[in-house]
């Protein structure tokens, strides 16, 4: 609520809401006014939704009409900062802005003012008895001055029973107080000294923190091979973002990294981070989000969400393995979370620091145009070195169709056993088997509704289907010729390779890590503590192993098949496998001891597997970057994918080929367009797909064209239009 508000009571104001409107709604300002950015309900035919004031009111239509404001909610207004990062995330991505406000109120109960819980904060008083145990309890209290705790809290900071502090109430030493549940997060402590830095890492160190004090937009690309100490580094940016009294936002791929990372911020800092991802639960959703509201949370962990939660003043957002894919929003809004991160810092004045071993071409080539800072960590922190690298040419090698391992590979994992280290076998592919053939009539099992074959998962004992998650148990007889005993499984998954170790290596202790193997993220992360404590001898996993875990005992990698990426048309191919590669390899000899990575390829003179081996990164890039110039596409041309989806084929074929028809706006701005085609999964959950590729110069207003050319076609209700600008494969 505003002292003088902008918006004097009964003045029309438009309300942004999250109901799928085209616009915002007017309504009546409330008794006491409000002003722009007040998060506000409002009625909406019988009910009350969450809103946003957006502006002033269009007016235009019968005042005696307009409905009023219903209240204006007890949160911090919408930043200004914010407004715009939803109006321009919108605008880029062709999101319609109710969808932009859902995400930027992702937090339960935000219209019901929290119940009320006993808190405790320093009295006036001073207890007449000071015992040891309750001076314990007032140092605690005088250290984190200002911050009220639960009961259990304040005696477990303390380390007293909770009758000492109970005491301590009834001498007025400790004040006892109603407080609503959400309570800020401890204070985290800048001020404490990190690791002592190499003197490459101190140098990286010192220009971020530079950066991060200037309090202006800028953007570094860290990168530094896997154990270099990235983390290290960016954690003394977070240090110097604290230390200015602003939020530090540290983005990670995947949620099996936070715990180890939360670990690692509450050594370096005396205090955890605030988290924010799928498996925080609903009453910390919202404590969160209030917290970063109101400048009770100073860092935040998470997935790409994250970005919009309200900060008051972000200082920093670290984007750790940014050119990881799981950045790429693939649902509802359609957004690159390491582009919006940039999109946001811009807006708040902060620095992003892009971490990576393996960078994106979309931030090399910004490096290379100037826009980006490069920070280079050459050297693996202590006596680490990257891995021999070596191809296995599987030409030679003459093995059954059911058998993956090679012998020489197989020769490798048993010298590292004998020599008490461990192995990494990698293979990118869950289950058992990718197909299941009937060797009597060819038929191949394929999912119901989608355009994939079924996978067969023998320790679920089940067949599933990766698109949709369908699963169906395996048949003893063909669906298709009836045949009895005939359907065999064809090609490799972690769980059958699982099976070849066991045959090759009876004694060996081996683990198999792919994410449909645990019931819960705690399990995964018992499995990955144990991997990293040495105890297994042999680890099989898919991608889940190849990110940022540290296996300081694990000294060979084997790559079961490298060429699995390197297959299809599309154009993001290489760069893909070539990161994937190298972050696997990078597995290897992370402590004192030399790793060795192993390929398995039938075609090792493959430019990109020839890359991979001999490490040339810049090498690599010039060449995929001339490659990716001369096609016209990202990140040197403009891209846009869209895809539209139905129950009925021949329905969505005529929509999209209508759509080609009428592709005037597209040549107004000399955009070329392909298609319309099967898109890359061609049947998910029983829709089709297809996909109209549209390809621009870089400076083509193509959001534009595309929101005049979607508009100009008639979309049937059965059929839906999604518009992914920057798709991830093209
Ligand atoms: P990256 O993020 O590049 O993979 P990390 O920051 O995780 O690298 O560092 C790898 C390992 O080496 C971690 O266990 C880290 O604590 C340790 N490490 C890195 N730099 C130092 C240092 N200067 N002093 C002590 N340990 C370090
Ligand atoms: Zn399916």
């Amino acid at each position: 609520m505003t002292l003088s508000p902008q918006f004097p009571e009964g003045t029309l104001v438009a309300v942004l809401t999250t109901e799928p409107l085209d616009r915002p709604l007017d309504y009546k300002s409330p008794e006491g006014g409000c002003g722009i950015g007040d998060f506000v309900e409002v009625p909406l035919g019988p009910r009350r939704v969450l809103g946003c004031v957006w502006g002033a009111g269009k007016g235009g239509f019968d005042l005696s009409k307009a409905r009023s404001v219903s209240s204006i909610l007890d949160i911090p207004p919408m930043r200004e900062e914010m407004r715009s990062f939803l109006e321009r995330v919108a605008a880029y991505t062709l999101t319609p802005m109710p969808s932009m406000l859902r995400l930027a109120t992702r937090a339960p109960g935000l219209m019901n003012p929290p119940s009320m819980r006993k808190v405790y904060r320093r009295g006036d008083g001073m207890p007449a008895r000071a015992t040891e145990a309750r001076t314990r309890v007032i140092d605690a209290l005088e250290e984190y001055r200002g911050l009220s705790f639960t009961l259990k809290e304040l005696a477990e900071i303390a380390g007293v029973s909770t009758s000492v502090v109970k005491g301590l109430v009834e001498a007025g030493a400790v004040r006892e107080e109603d407080s609503p549940r959400d309570l800020p997060f401890m204070r985290l402590d800048p001020s404490r000294a990190g690791k002592e830095l190499t003197g490459a890492q101190a140098e990286a160190a010192t220009t971020l923190r530079a950066a991060v004090a200037r309090e202006e937009y800028s953007t570094t690309l860290l990168k530094g091979v896997t154990g270099s100490g990235k983390t290290e580094v960016y954690l003394e940016a977070v240090a110097e973002c604290l230390a200015k009294g602003r939020q530090a936002l540290v983005l990670l791929p995947e949620i099996a990294l936070t715990a180890e990372f939360i670990t690692r911020v509450e050594e370096r800092f005396g205090a955890k981070p605030a988290e924010w991802h799928s498996g925080v639960t609903m009453t910390e959703r919202r404590r969160v989000w209030k917290m970063v509201g109101a400048g009770g949370a100073q860092m935040v962990i998470g997935a790409r969400s994250a970005l919009y939660l309200p900060f008051q003043n972000l200082g920093l957002i670290v984007v750790d393995e940014e050119h990881d894919q799981s950045y790429k929003q693939e649902d509802g809004v359609l957004y690159s979370a390491r582009d919006m991160a940039v999109m946001r810092a811009s807006l708040c004045s902060a620095t992003v620091v892009l971490a990576s071993a393996t960078p994106s071409l979309e931030s090399w080539a910004n490096v290379e145009a100037g826009k980006y800072t490069r920070l280079d960590l050459e050297a693996r922190f202590g006596p680490a070195v990257m891995p021999d690298m070596r191809a296995l040419d599987m030409r030679e090698e003459k093995l059954p169709s059911t058998r993956f391992i090679s012998e020489r590979l197989a020769a490798a994992v048993r010298h590292r056993i004998e020599a008490g280290e461990q192995s990494l076998l990698f293979l990118n592919r869950r289950g058992y088997a990718p197909v299941t053939i009937c060797r009597a009539c060819g038929y191949q099992i394929a999912c119901d509704h989608c355009d994939a074959r079924m996978v067969e998962h023998r320790f679920l004992k089940r067949l599933m289907c990766h698109q949709c998650g369908e699963t169906k148990p395996i048949p003893d007889r063909c669906p298709s010729c009836d045949a009895e005993d005939r359907l065999a499984p064809v090609g490799p998954g972690v769980e059958r390779l699982g099976e070849e170790v066991k045959a090759l290596f009876p004694d060996a202790k081996v683990a198999v890590l792919s994410s449909d193997l645990f019931g819960s993220a705690r399990a995964l992360k018992e499995a990955i503590t144990d991997i990293a404590q040495g105890d297994t001898e042999i680890v099989i996993g898919t991608q889940l192993v190849a990110k940022g875990h540290n296996f300081p005992n694990l000294t060979l990698v084997g790559v079961i098949d490298a060429d699995l990426g390197l297959q299809g048309s599309d154009l993001r191919a290489a760069e893909r496998t070539f990161q994937l590669m190298r972050q696997v390899a990078g597995r290897a000899g992370r402590a004192a001891k030399r790793g060795e990575a192993l390929l398995q390829t039938y075609q090792p003179e493959h430019p990109v597997i020839q890359a991979i081996l001999s490490g040339d990164e810049e090498g690599f890039w010039r060449a995929e970057a001339a490659e990716r110039k001369m096609a016209g596409v990202p990140p040197y041309g403009r891209m846009a994918g869209i895809v539209l989806s139905g129950p009925d084929l021949a329905q969505v074929m005529d929509v999209a080929t209508a759509m080609a028809r009428n592709s005037r706006p597209l040549q107004s701005i000399g955009a070329q367009l392909f298609g319309p085609a099967p898109a890359p999964i061609a049947r998910v959950r029983g829709r089709h797909r297809v996909r109209l590729l549209v390809k621009a110069e870089k400076s083509a207003p193509i959001q534009r064209a595309l929101a005049d050319w979607a508009a100009q076609v008639k979309i049937p209700n059965a059929i839906r239009l999604q518009i992914d600008i920057d798709p991830q494969s093209f």
